[in-house]
């Protein structure tokens, strides 16, 4: 029986972390199946490996599965796969769990019977050759994701950008990350470190993509600029290779300060939009985040990314403990002032500080103050706020939010709903700001959820 690699959710792009495993196993000449839930969300797919020997009591039988679990989503329907598997007495021989949530997970998986369990946050690809017993990889080049047996990508995610649907793929130019905000589980396991990925790697993935339709991808490392002079020969050498391909890319508000001078050059290659983890415009919750940016900061920023022609995806926490009703409006007038409503997603609106079991903001004198107990729910600590007021915000945001998604509701329909919830809770009206001048075009991601959010009902494998 091949190797399962299992995928649940990776912000609505194709699996990357799954595409990695496989490309280990590809290499090694191994065969291999798998089965990516987000798109093909049917647990049913597992009754091919039910032993049938007795049908009053049928047993899942796997050899070896790899779980790839990357954030809070994804590790909440591993959940459902695990409960699926419990109730048919899942067996699996070689558990083997990747990515940021993988011991959280593992904590879970005792809902089955498994032999050997192998877990690890950040696999190399040496670790994952080894685990997987893949023998003869040594040649295997540093960055070879396998996606020939991944579903199309026609299936996932796209972005639009003046009207134009682009079918989207994934790449990674580096791994890790230099910075250490406190709420982020990377620098638990990076610690600073980071790897570039080669260059003609890289554009070897992309062309397959592009083989496959892609007309723009998603630079998904945890921050571009973390490697900033790498990053922009990448960027030229994509703009070089596929001249008509666009691209968008995560880069922190510190980054775009410090590294400016290339902006300009980074819409030339074709850069059409980029996330930047904004957070909170309370200096006071950017400190306690360590984040390394300023609530003035972000301005600046925005209009640094817009002059070079480059659309400011801004993604925030907005709940924290230290968050006041006057935080979160401040967060609306932002969007709004600069004509924001119709492609932030409103998810975006509602997110909570997550804090993992190893957390680095368990060392936060300022978050102990409000810890309470662990949620093995939500695999994260619970904490109080400040305000109360904000908690029942927050709660009453998360519902607009959830039916906005449910009903497929524009998310400008959303946004002016929280707008008025957020009212009720002031007690009085939200002075509408004057609209900033925007030069770049706008460009909108289909994918309305984000990977720290609880999933959905309509997300969820088995019923709630
Ligand atoms: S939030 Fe971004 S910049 Fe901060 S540690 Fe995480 S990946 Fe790095």
């Amino acid at each position: 029986m091949p190797p399962l690699i299992l995928s649940t959710y990776e912000l609505g792009h194709q699996p990357h972390l799954a595409a990695l495993v496989a490309g280990v196993l590809r290499d090694g000449h191994v065969d291999y199946e798998v089965l990516d839930l987000s798109v093909d969300p049917d647990l049913k797919a597992f009754d091919r490996y039910i032993l049938e020997n007795d049908l009053r009591q049928p047993r899942i039988f796997i050899d070896t599965a790899v779980f790839t679990v990357g954030m809070l989503t994804s590790a909440m329907l591993f959940r459902d796969i695990l409960v699926h598997l419990e109730k048919h007495l899942g067996e699996v021989k070689t558990l083997i769990i990747y990515g940021l949530y993988a011991h959280e997970v593992a904590v879970e998986a005792s809902k089955i019977s498994y032999g050997n369990l192998i877990v690890r946050a950040t696999p190399t690809m040496k670790e994952i050759a080894e685990d997987l017993g893949v023998q003869n990889v040594t040649t295997t080049k540093k960055y070879s994701p396998a996606r020939e047996k991944l579903p199309p990508l026609t299936r996932y995610k796209t972005v639009i950008t003046k009207g134009v649907e682009k079918v989207t793929g994934y790449s990674e130019t580096s791994t890790g990350c230099r910075h250490r905000c406190l709420h982020c589980p990377l620098p638990i396991y990076f610690n600073g470190r980071v790897a570039v990925n080669p260059i003609e790697e890289i554009l070897s993935d992309i062309e397959t993509q592009v083989l496959q339709g892609a007309t723009h991808i998603t630079l998904g490392d945890p921050d571009f600029f973390n490697a900033p002079i790498h990053a922009m020969k990448v960027a030229k050498a994509i703009k070089t290779r596929f001249s008509d391909l666009s691209f968008d890319c995560t880069i922190k508000i510190e980054h775009l300060l410090k590294h400016r001078a290339y902006l300009s050059e980074l819409g030339e290659t074709g850069c059409s939009y980029i996330t930047s983890a904004v957070e909170s415009l309370s200096d006071e919750i950017l400190i306690n985040l360590a984040k390394g940016h300023k609530s003035s900061d972000v301005d600046i920023a925005l209009e640094m990314v817009d002059n070079a022609g480059i659309d400011f995806h801004p993604s925030f926490v907005p709940f924290t403990p230290w968050t006041t009703l006057e935080d979160f409006e401040e967060i609306l007038i932002f969007a709004y002032r600069n004509s924001m409503e119709r492609t932030l997603e409103p998810v975006q609106l509602a997110i909570k500080l997550l804090v993992p079991s190893n957390s680095l903001l368990l060392k936060s004198p300022e978050f102990l103050k409000f810890k309470t107990s662990y949620d093995i729910e939500t695999f994260s600590y619970l904490w109080t706020y400040r305000d109360h007021r904000v908690d029942k915000l927050q709660k009453a945001i998360e519902a607009e939010v959830a039916k906005g998604q449910l009903y497929g509701d524009p998310f400008e329909d959303t946004f002016f709903a929280i707008w008025s919830i957020t009212e009720e809770y002031l007690g009085r009206s939200i002075t509408v700001p004057e609209r900033n001048q925007r030069r770049a075009q706008s460009v909108k991601s289909s994918e309305a959820w984000f990977c720290c959010a609880e999933p959905t009902s309509s997300q969820r494998l088995i019923g709630q």
